[in-house]
């Protein structure tokens, strides 16, 4: 099992980690354990737009983990420049439900899904 066991607890954690827009697919996010550090995330959307692949240079991302707090930040932090705020799923029909845009974030292990849905911020 290499998802977040608890996404929402993540999510909140994510939000007071500065990012950094490089490029169109390059961030630079505050590490969460030292103050002196920080991680690069990469997002790489296919052709559709809709399903994606991120890395980023921590730990977990390291042992095949996806959806780390880095890569919830960057995403976050994407979102924010289209005034958009983002919810993120482990479970796919409960995302479906929102009936928001959706993305779908995929890792290297097919078992390794996480939905992301989309709404204007208010
Ligand atoms: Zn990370």
């Amino acid at each position: 099992m290499t998802v977040p066991t608890n996404i929402k607890e993540l999510q909140n954690k994510s939000r007071d980690l500065m990012a950094r827009r490089v490029d169109n697919q390059t961030y630079v996010v505050a590490s969460t354990t030292s103050p002196t550090a920080h991680h690069v995330v990469t997002i790489q959307f296919d052709k559709d737009g809709r399903k994606f692949k991120a890395r980023c240079t921590c730990a977990w991302a390291e042992h095949n983990g996806i959806a780390c707090s880095h890569v919830l930040a960057a995403l976050e932090y994407m979102a924010s420049l289209k005034q958009r705020t983002l919810s993120f799923w482990t479970d796919e029909n409960a995302a479906k439900r929102q009936r928001h845009r959706m993305f779908h974030l995929v890792g290297g292990n097919p078992d390794d899904n996480i939905w992301i849905t989309s709404r204007r911020s208010a």
